[in-house]
């Protein structure tokens, strides 16, 4: 066997060379970046900060709504200056006051989505935002299950619901450096936050602490990797549990601190130019006033207005602010936020609709070959590029544009008026392109090349 390798050492090396060309060309095919076309002198956010506050209930602090007892009794309200600040949406509600469900709903945009949907292939937020270059980066203390851990290329989680015992952990896929050090510090930093409290004060200290810890993830992520564009998604999860445990004349308390609380995580928002959507999985109902513990998905409590009706605030540089009046769902969370991020709403099972909150439209365009697409208003041609996924933005709302999309052997002509962000699909109906058709013929000429080398090698 001088200088010459086993025949069992030959077979597994072959077998990894086999693997990795493999990989390696179903790699170079999946890769295709999308090339970004500004129209105008635009602002807008690079990345995004989803704060989803467990339990509660937009009528227990928005100023027009007023919160009632299930015996129709007025209830307690909170003061919220913070919370209120922004593009808010009056009306919106969960489909589904459940806190597993709800959550799927809002990073699916599907409004009967459950935790098993959030698993499938683009079928949330966070397939797309991977898709185009972001990190996904969690801090949950509820809300979080397998699948959804799952999407995140690392989440710092609460393992049980217990403000007394809690119990943190993180789970790290890809995650940039120094973020798993950080959450590591974090998850040491919680007993100081809770010792010697007990009551409404320990539960408040529990939320503080998931503030703090994902405003240290995003002030971190702005100074040590201010290019990586990031979605971190955030659960406090004690004024749910304050809802049922403490009950009425805490809840509204807790709100309260929230507010408080919440202020440097906003400030990091706005200063770093990262958009904020803040909202919740599903509100809260008490049977009466003073009522010691609270409901929000079962029986009596789960029909409730209470219950049903969620906040959504944004706080973007490219949205409009004020109060948005209309009817909206859960659902429509998925779709707004990939528009606010100027990503093509390409989730596969969602039927809400993105709230025209932003200030200008978005036109992508997806094919499945490379297409020379011309954007034309007012009989001139204002834009151009060529590619297979282009994204023009910055364009003025509420106007007509005609899109030219010229193939090697298709030419495509759309009428389109702007009223929000369009998504054109363009198939040639030939099935695959030459660059696929020939990645395909490569793997199989691997794979039997491999097959044989492998029998040669046997006998
Ligand atoms: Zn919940």
């Amino acid at each position: 066997m001088n200088g010459l390798l086993s025949p069992k050492i030959m077979q597994i090396t072959m077998k990894n060379v086999l693997l990795i060309s493999i990989l390696f060309l179903t790699f170079s095919v999946a890769i295709s970046g999308a090339t970004e076309i500004t129209l105008n002198n635009i602002q807008k956010p690079d990345s995004a900060i989803l704060f989803i506050v467990d339990g509660l209930g937009s009528s227990y602090f928005y100023p027009e709504l007023t919160p009632y007892a299930i015996d129709e009794s007025e209830i307690s309200k909170a003061v919220t200056p913070n919370l209120t600040s922004g593009t808010r949406l009056l009306d919106i509600r969960t489909p589904n006051p459940s806190t597993g469900p709800a959550h799927s709903i809002i990073v699916t945009g599907y409004s009967g989505a459950n935790e098993e949907i959030v698993g499938y292939s683009d079928a949330t937020i966070y397939d797309i935002t991977r898709q185009h270059g972001f990190v996904n980066l969690a801090v949950m203390q509820k809300g979080d299950f397998q699948n959804l851990r799952d999407e995140q290329d690392i989440i710092l989680f609460a393992q049980n619901n217990s403000i007394d015992e809690p119990l943190i952990t993180i789970q790290a896929n890809k995650a940039p450096s120094g973020i798993y050090e950080l959450m590591n510090d974090w998850k040491m930093k919680l007993p100081g936050y809770l010792d010697n409290k007990k009551g409404r004060e320990k539960y408040s200290a529990y939320n503080k602490w998931g503030i703090d810890a994902a405003n240290a993830v995003a002030g971190y992520m702005k100074k040590n990797h201010p290019s990586q564009k990031f979605l971190m998604t955030v659960n406090v999860g004690a004024i749910d549990s304050g809802g049922h445990n403490l009950g009425e004349d805490d809840y509204y308390l807790l709100i309260e601190d929230l507010d408080r609380d919440i202020y440097p995580l906003y400030t990091t928002a706005k200063e770093n130019n990262i958009a904020l959507f803040f909202t919740a999985d599903h509100g809260m109902s008490f049977a009466a006033k003073n009522a010691k513990r609270g409901g929000h998905a079962s029986g009596k409590y789960s029909v409730r207005q209470e219950s049903l009706r969620i906040p959504l605030v944004i706080m973007s540089s490219n949205t409009v602010t004020g109060i948005f009046n209309g009817e909206y769902r859960q659902g429509d969370i998925a779709p707004t936020l990939l528009s606010v991020l100027d990503l093509p709403n390409s989730l596969q099972y969602s039927d809400g609709k993105p709230i025209k909150v932003k200030k200008y439209a978005t036109i992508f365009v997806k094919a499945d070959k490379e297409y020379s697409v011309s954007l034309w208003n007012d009989g001139k041609k204002v834009s151009e590029s060529s590619g297979s996924e282009l994204i023009f933005t910055g364009i003025p709302l509420n106007t007509n544009y005609t899109l030219k999309a010229v193939g090697a052997d298709k030419t495509h002509e759309e009428r389109l008026f702007l009223d929000s962000d369009k998504l054109l699909e363009f198939n040639s109906g030939k099935g695959l392109d030459y660059r696929g058709i020939i990645a395909i013929i490569l793997i199989i000429v691997v794979i039997i090349g491999g097959l044989l080398i492998i029998r040669r090698i046997k006998d």
